[in-house]
């Protein structure tokens, strides 16, 4: 438990009172900003101040009843009118999830009561240690012990809902003066001074995404900054929810596609009908997900084989299904989904983005295959 204020609800009518709420900044002030934030690389952080304030971002916690379910929700509702932002959304979801999990008292009490609020931003430097526990690259950052601390040196390419005065989960490699491996540590990296960020290129999307690269030379680990030592239980625990809180994205750029879909249908559905993908079909496959979604969010910390399988599948499937939504979209919307401040065009991009950002469809289908023939690698209990 923590000191994050009960702020998520905890009635069928509170539920649905939150969803409007929900729904309401994304339908109004964020749909206003979505082409800004494609484009122009707006990060809309005054929307993500309005989502900490409805209890958006903090609903998953346990201190708020573990309402993994409402998160997920959320995220879809903010998706479905901008992908970026509903990146931005599930970052700052899992940075609170490594936050509260780490029982760590400097990060679980005011400073997570903030982040779930809002009222303060942070995200999550993953993609690299969750590919590399999986043994599908190399760890990127390294921690040296140094008193009752680390030193951590290392790049991260790409990091996204960072700046200065924010933060991020990471994780980095541990190794002795004589270069022995000694587990992993996890810790929140906090974007001070001694944290060099480097801009990235120019995106095909995301732009409003604030995504950094990030060079650390001797960076401090106080155990203040400690989120999990050893990692890899850590990582196990938080796994199938990390991955779960995802769905949200995939099928809310799916939505949103559908809707495009179905607002020409009075003027083109005489031509439309000759297309695949259909709104009904694609309506029916959206209801199946999200029945899937709603029985899995009931159990984000089970670590069970089949759990897990279920949840990379059902991440793997509304990734799939996001592309094939934003591109029969585009097909049913013509010249129309073609104009730049199309929503149409844009949802491609952000289902593309849904399709590589770890786990891509390729690592998911990677750690598939590893389950399915259990080879999963296991939790190294105690390694330090
Ligand atoms: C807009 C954007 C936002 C992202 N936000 C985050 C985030 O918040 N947190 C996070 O942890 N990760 C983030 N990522 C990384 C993302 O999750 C993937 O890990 C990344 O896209 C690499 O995908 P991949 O594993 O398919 O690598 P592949 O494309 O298969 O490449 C393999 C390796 O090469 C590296 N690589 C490939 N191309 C380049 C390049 N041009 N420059 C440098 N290295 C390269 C990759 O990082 C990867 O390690 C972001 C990526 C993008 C594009």
């Amino acid at each position: 438990m923590n000191s994050a204020q009960p702020i998520a609800p905890a009635s069928a009518d509170a539920d649905e009172q939150f969803l409007d709420t929900v729904t309401g900044i994304a339908d109004g002030p964020l749909a206003g900003l979505a082409n800004r934030i494609d484009q122009e690389g707006y990060y809309p952080l005054d929307i993500m101040a309005q989502l900490g304030q409805a209890g958006a971002l903090g609903a998953h916690l346990d201190g708020n009843g573990q309402r993994f379910d409402l998160a997920i929700a959320a995220m879809q509702r903010v998706s479905r009118r901008c992908g970026t932002t509903g990146f931005l959304v599930w970052a700052h979801q899992v940075c609170g999830l490594y936050l509260e999990q780490s029982g760590n008292p400097a990060l679980s009490g005011e400073r997570l009561a903030a982040h779930s609020q809002g009222l303060r931003f942070g995200g999550t430097a993953l993609s690299n240690p969750m590919k590399a526990l999986s043994g599908i690259e190399r760890m990127a950052l390294v921690a040296n012990p140094d008193g009752d601390g680390y030193r951590v040196n290392g790049v991260l390419p790409w990091v996204s809902h960072i700046g200065a005065g924010q933060y991020c989960g990471a994780l980095a490699a541990v190794r002795d003066a004589q270069g022995n491996d000694l587990g992993e540590i996890m810790f929140l990296l906090d974007c001070d001074d001694q944290v060099e960020l480097r801009q990235c290129p120019a995106f095909a999307g995301m732009e409003g995404s604030s995504t950094w690269g990030i060079r650390l030379n001797d960076y401090p680990v106080t155990p203040e900054r400690i989120i999990a030592s050893p990692a890899r239980p850590f990582i196990a625990r938080i796994r199938g929810g990390f991955i779960l809180l995802q769905v949200g994205m995939a099928l809310g750029v799916a939505e949103g596609a559908l809707e495009s879909m179905i607002d020409v249908e009075g003027q083109l559905g005489h031509v439309n009908q000759f297309l695949d993908d259909r709104p009904a079909q694609l309506q029916a496959e959206l209801a199946d997900m999200m029945q899937r979604l709603a029985t899995l969010a009931r159990t984000p910390y089970d670590t069970s084989r089949d759990y897990l399988l279920d949840v990379l599948d059902l991440r793997a499937q509304g990734a799939e299904f996001a592309l094939r939504a934003a591109q029969s979209a585009m097909l049913h919307q013509g010249a129309r989904g073609y104009v730049l401040s199309a929503a149409a065009q844009r949802r491609l991009r952000e289902a593309q983005f849904v399709g590589i950002v770890t786990p891509a469809i390729k690592h998911l289908r990677w750690e598939m295959d590893q389950l399915s023939r259990e080879q999963w690698p296991q939790p190294r209990e105690g390694a330090q």
